[in-house]
């Protein structure tokens, strides 16, 4: 993308959890940034780390790498599942909130008592506006945007096996509205490393095709191929678009506990 260029590709970073590979550096010219400074991204495919077998604890060592670096916004993109019957295949959507039955596994918070880490606001209003305004002036007509003024819910399973019809049905029933396997982990270690956190993702699977059993495939191939460019392009420009400044208060939801709480036990 003009205004984009890849600095350094296939990074690894040795981190206290072993090693965390696959990275790039982005840099984004003056010319495109809200501060009009030059400005850095590190970027990272997480379904895809390591890049030979699985393993849900690369979020750790990424968001730790993250930490170390001082990032303070993380955007999030992934392609998700509808299990609201009103929002359909190449809809985008930013949810306003989460659901995670196990929380992660994998904090980075040192110890149980010396940070509070609040559930509210866990997506950052503030990035959800500039992005949702961004993919309005370029997502697809026939397409809708939901942005965070909607309150819509996710539901965050790991994967990599796609959602049963059953799933479906029973994160529907908790309410949720879209089924992510790329949300979760991504936005409580934001919240830990006190960075704001905003998802950018867009649907392949609608309700119907988790629940029609007479075909094995979930995924509608065609929405894939034409719209994960056009996502990239949201996510890069929203990137530019926010600013170091951090209206939004995400930082203060991450708060210290006096020393007698984690000194005393
Ligand atoms: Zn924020």
């Amino acid at each position: 993308m003009a205004g984009v260029r890849v600095l350094a590709r296939d990074l690894a970073f040795d981190t206290p959890y072993g090693v965390s590979e696959n990275w790039k550096l982005l840099e984004f010219d003056a010319s495109i940034t809200a501060q009009g400074k030059t400005q850095q991204a590190l970027c990272m495919y997480s379904h895809g780390n390591p890049r030979d077998h699985i393993d849900h604890s690369c979020h750790r060592r990424s968001f730790w790498v993250l930490m170390e670096a001082g990032v303070s916004h993380v955007i999030a993109c992934s392609t998700i599942g509808a299990v609201n019957k009103a929002i359909q295949p190449g809809d985008m959507v930013i949810n306003a909130d989460i659901i995670e039955m196990t929380q992660t596994p994998y904090s980075l918070l040192p110890g149980r008592q010396r940070f509070d880490c609040s559930g509210k606001q866990i997506v950052c209003p503030h990035c959800a506006g500039i992005l949702a305004n961004t993919a309005r002036k370029i997502w697809p007509a026939a397409c809708r945007v939901h942005g965070i003024e909607q309150g819509l819910v996710a539901a965050h399973t790991y994967g990599p096996r796609l959602t049963t019809p059953a799933e479906a049905m029973a994160f529907r029933g908790m309410g949720a509205d879209i089924v992510n396997h790329s949300i979760a982990p991504e936005a409580t270690l934001s919240r830990e490393i006190g960075a704001c956190f905003v998802p950018c993702a867009f649907v392949t699977a609608g309700f119907n095709d988790y629940m029609d059993r007479s075909r094995g495939q979930l995924l509608q191939d065609d929405i894939l191929p034409s719209l994960s460019m056009l996502a990239s392009r949201v996510a890069l420009l929203t990137a530019a678009k926010i600013q170091t400044e951090r209206p939004c208060g995400c930082a203060e939801l991450k708060s210290p506990q006096p020393m007698e709480r984690y000194t005393i036990y």
